[in-house]
């Protein structure tokens, strides 16, 4: 055990959770890949957490850093402040809501808060939807939307969460169905939901769940959703913090694979907008945004340097096309995977959208979940310089893989060798 790790145990909360049986020490990085304490190079496969977006130490965000953090760091959320009505100005208008107003927060966490916070008020009612296998962040309103019990660690939320079918594709009762079978069912499920309880204010989804195992629902279920939500007045708020910013490809929201549901009435991102500096917000109709009648604020949410950092890192993604290298480059990891799936036992899917993939694993002949195998891969995956995800809770075998969004084809390439090897290693 290093010393570090033994007075992280001494002083940090037992329930922080740490990837590896002997944790990293990352000191720095540049571009896609970072160093440890004792100097060995990782392939960063995992992006931070999603959190570095474009690449590590970009130039661009540090120099938007140091500079802005030269002249001022924080002023006061009583001034105005001109990079956080900058970047509200840009995400309003790529969020696709119309009449759109922006209020930024710290983290993902704190967004959902915001959001749920907005629609209760609106609606007048503390009913959520929310999806099973679902995760939102960790205030106690947002464990009470969380349909991950590995990630949710009381039940005594103030909130009435009501848990709908959509989230699981691979396990309960409507595994295999076609696709259009499933949407049929989780619609038919939704419909039964609301009319055995009062008026919801609102779902809440992630288009493709993240901690759940990069889970991911047929095209169309929110469009069908939303049918059902309107007649009752409910709103749908998409959880962004994953999804958004072209991380999987074909489009720069997670929504817009449902896009026969128009926008959602609210939206929430964090995580990769900052590249790592703790940008967290919520887009909202101005209807909704405005209702409420006292006066709320955030005393760092907005906080000069990082939305800096915030503009510096949108300009970067948008002038470099990341979103396209993400379908590109993610369309031939996706496909590289599954080459590499069909050689070895235990892999039950390789599923993904862009740089957004999961790989599945079940124990060899029982195609039971295998959460052992998911943290024997990290481990032989660490040890070749591959750093990768795993899914939280209830999918802690499937494998997540999210590089930051420049990722080359050879970067590609020599990370699924590295794969390739550590899954052939553990069975
Ligand atoms: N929503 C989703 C979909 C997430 O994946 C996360 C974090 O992993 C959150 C919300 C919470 O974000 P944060 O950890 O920044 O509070």
């Amino acid at each position: 055990m290093s010393d570090l790790y033994a007075r992280h145990k001494a002083v940090l909360p037992d329930w922080l959770a740490l990837y590896y049986q002997d944790p990293l020490e990352i000191t720095h990085g540049e571009g896609r890949h970072v160093w440890d304490a004792d100097g060995n190079k990782y392939l960063d496969f995992f992006g931070g957490i999603l959190t570095t977006m474009t690449a590590h130490a970009l130039p661009e965000v540090t120099k938007a850093v140091s500079e802005q953090a030269g002249r001022i760091i924080h002023s006061s959320t009583l001034y105005l402040n001109r990079p956080m009505v900058e970047l509200a100005e840009r995400i309003a208008q790529l969020s696709g809501i119309p009449d759109a107003r922006v209020f930024f927060t710290t983290s993902g966490t704190e967004a959902n808060d915001t959001a749920l916070l907005l629609a209760t008020a609106h609606r007048r009612s503390n009913q959520i939807l929310a999806m099973r296998n679902s995760y939102h962040g960790r205030s106690f309103s947002a464990v009470g939307i969380t349909g991950n019990k590995g990630w949710s660690p009381t039940s005594l939320s103030p909130l009435q969460t009501l848990y709908v079918h959509g989230g699981v594709r691979t396990r309960g009762p409507y595994a295999g169905l076609s696709d259009a079978g499933f949407i049929a069912a989780c619609v038919e499920d939704l419909r039964d939901l609301l009319g055995h309880v009062r008026a919801p204010a609102a779902l809440i989804a992630e288009p493709v769940q993240g901690v759940g195992g990069f889970t991911i629902p047929p095209d169309g279920l929110y469009a069908a959703f939303r049918e059902v939500l309107d007649e009752h007045g409910i709103l749908w708020i998409s959880d962004e913090v994953q999804t958004g910013w072209g991380r999987t490809g074909e489009h720069f929201w997670g929504w817009q694979a449902h896009d026969a549901a128009g926008p959602p009435d609210m939206l929430t991102f964090a995580k990769g907008i900052g590249n790592g500096m703790s940008i967290g917000g919520v887009v909202a109709r101005a209807e909704i945004m405005n209702c409420l009648d006292s006066n709320s604020i955030s005393t760092f949410g907005g906080s000069p340097v990082t939305m800096a950092a915030g503009l510096a890192n949108l300009s970067y993604l948008l002038e470099h096309d990341l979103q396209g290298n993400a379908r590109r480059v993610g369309g031939l990891l996706i496909e590289r995977l599954r080459a590499i799936a069909e050689q070895v036992d235990g892999v039950r899917e390789v599923r993904g959208r862009g740089l957004m993939i999961g790989v599945e694993l079940v124990k060899p002949g029982t195609g039971e979940a295998h959460p052992e195998g998911a943290a024997a891969v990290l481990e032989a995956a660490r040890e070749e310089g591959l750093l990768i995800g795993k899914g939280g809770g209830h999918d802690t075998s499937v494998l997540r893989i999210a590089p930051p969004l420049s990722l080359t084809v050879a970067e590609a390439e020599e990370g699924a060798a590295i794969l390739d090897r550590a899954l052939r290693c553990t069975r």
